[in-house]
């Protein structure tokens, strides 16, 4: 179904120069516009690719050699009717394509809205066109992943037999309400409660995955901490395989916090180095020091997860550990470093993981120890993840709802001001995948797109 009557245009390959750039058209007169810009020995097909020369509309000169394909609606991208001209990536060349098209009538696309045609015919739902943002966002394959399963529909899936049930209760209800004097039986309570908790049960599970969603997402900081000369540095560059940071034999060498971004496990994670954490000396000589030891203790108190490294050889963990006592509650890993120098591992009375910055030794298990701070939080197999906000905002509202109404259930209040709460929860799980969505949800997150896509 096409619900737009006029036909966009926009480059749809990355600004700057290329191999290849493509020109994407969409709508009714997709192929009319395209057609007298190309020489074709063979004319245009559905769903498959012809060889043209583009000309110069301009001097009627051959301008570029391209592939142009023909998409024929509703088998397409957007469902409409798409030209794709794949010709040289040059910002002039393919300038002055679009430029042609928009002389032939076409019209230049909004940010996002091929996809949002996608969405408008019913080929993609919002999580799916939420999912083509991820993806092509997506800094590690890890994310890509995720994006994929959420444009394959996993979220969609997850969801469908959740609504399913509710609007079976709801339709059991408005029954029992209009055919009252008929005397239809009412449902039990306990038995509308069961179901008001089946309906609960997997949207809590799915509202509780946003949080390694998000980490997937937006990844997580990391930050090292730990005493000068324990060997933070040598751990930093250990985890980026890079000598990034300056290791030196001299205490307090690592003034401000050092950033820098490694994939741990297909996770973004940006790796904070901090100033040693002990008191710098009085006077001026110890003003940048300090500078960077107020804010190494700002770096540990805001990163999601806080290594604290200590000295194997270091006769005094004292200072570790009332540090370590403060990271209480928090995700945090006690790391023993300088492993090599040592002849027995450390009696320690918590937890901790032994490393060799130096030999490398223990810092792959260290890796997977991390990565295991947040697997709790990660779902198994092919299950779905909430990963932005929007979402998780329209599942806590529809639990929000659903807790209404088991509470308007337990006062027994008539079954009228159920319903109301059963609908809003519904409202709330059409908003994610958009059955009834308002036009204001949909111009904010396609108005996060770029143009082309
Ligand atoms: P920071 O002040 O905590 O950042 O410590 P550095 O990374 O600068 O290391 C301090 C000193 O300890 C340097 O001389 C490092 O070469 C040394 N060092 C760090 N890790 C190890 C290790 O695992 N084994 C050994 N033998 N020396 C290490």
């Amino acid at each position: 179904m096409t619900f737009e009557q006029d036909t966009i245009v926009a480059i749809s390959t990355p600004p700057g120069r290329g191999g290849i750039g493509i020109v994407r058209l969409s709508g009714p007169r997709a192929k009319e516009i395209a057609e007298p810009l190309l020489r074709l020995r063979h004319a245009l097909a559905a769903g498959q690719a012809r060889f043209a020369e583009v000309l110069d509309p301009d001097t009627g000169l051959v301008l570029d050699e391209a592939v142009v394909t023909y998409f024929q609606g509703p088998r397409s991208y957007t469902s409409e009717d798409v030209v794709e001209i794949a010709a040289h990536g040059s910002p002039v060349l393919l300038g002055a394509i679009v430029q042609a098209c928009l002389d032939r009538g076409a019209r230049l696309a909004e940010p996002g809205e091929f996809t949002q045609r996608a969405f408008l015919a019913g080929r993609l739902d919002l999580t799916q066109a939420e999912a083509v943002h991820d993806l092509i966002e997506s800094s590690t394959l890890h994310q890509a992943r995720v994006a994929a399963r959420q444009l394959g529909g996993s979220l969609s899936r997850v969801l469908s037999p959740i609504k399913e049930s509710l609007i079976q209760l709801i339709a059991a209800l408005e029954a029992g309400i209009d055919f009252a004097e008929d005397d239809l039986d009412l449902m039990p309570q306990p038995e509308i409660a069961a179901r008001i908790a089946g309906v609960e049960a997997p949207l809590r599970a799915l509202a509780d995955s946003y949080r390694y969603g998000r980490i997937v997402r937006e990844g997580f900081t990391l930050a090292i901490v730990g005493k000068p000369n324990a060997g933070k540095s040598s751990l930093f560059n250990r985890l980026l395989q890079r000598d990034r940071a300056i290791v030196t034999a001299q205490p307090g060498t690592t003034r401000d916090p050092i950033q820098e971004r490694l994939s741990l496990g297909g996770i973004p994670v940006e790796l904070i180095d901090t100033a040693g954490l002990r008191e710098a000396p009085a006077g001026p000589e110890g003003e940048a020091e300090r500078q960077g030891i107020a804010r190494s203790g700002a770096a540990m108190a805001e990163a999601d997860v806080v290594l604290l490294v200590v000295d194997a050889t270091d006769p005094d963990h004292g200072e570790a550990f009332e540090t370590w006592s403060k990271l209480e509650g928090r995700a945090a890993l006690l790391v023993v470093n300088k492993a090599d120098l040592i002849a027995a591992p450390p009696a320690f009375p918590v937890p901790h993981r032994i490393v060799s910055a130096k030999t490398g030794a223990g810092v792959e298990e260290l890796k997977e120890a991390l990565l295991q701070t947040f697997a709790h939080a990660a779902p198994t197999g092919d299950s779905a993840l909430i990963t932005n906000l929007r979402q998780h905002g329209a599942i806590a509202a529809a639990l929000a709802a659903l807790s209404a109404a088991a509470r308007a259930l337990r006062e027994t209040m008539p079954h009228e001001m159920l319903l109301l709460d059963l609908y809003q929860t519904l409202e709330s799980l059409d908003s994610l995948t958009g059955a009834t969505t308002a036009d204001d949800i949909l111009r904010l997150i396609f108005s996060t797109f770029c143009i082309g896509k």
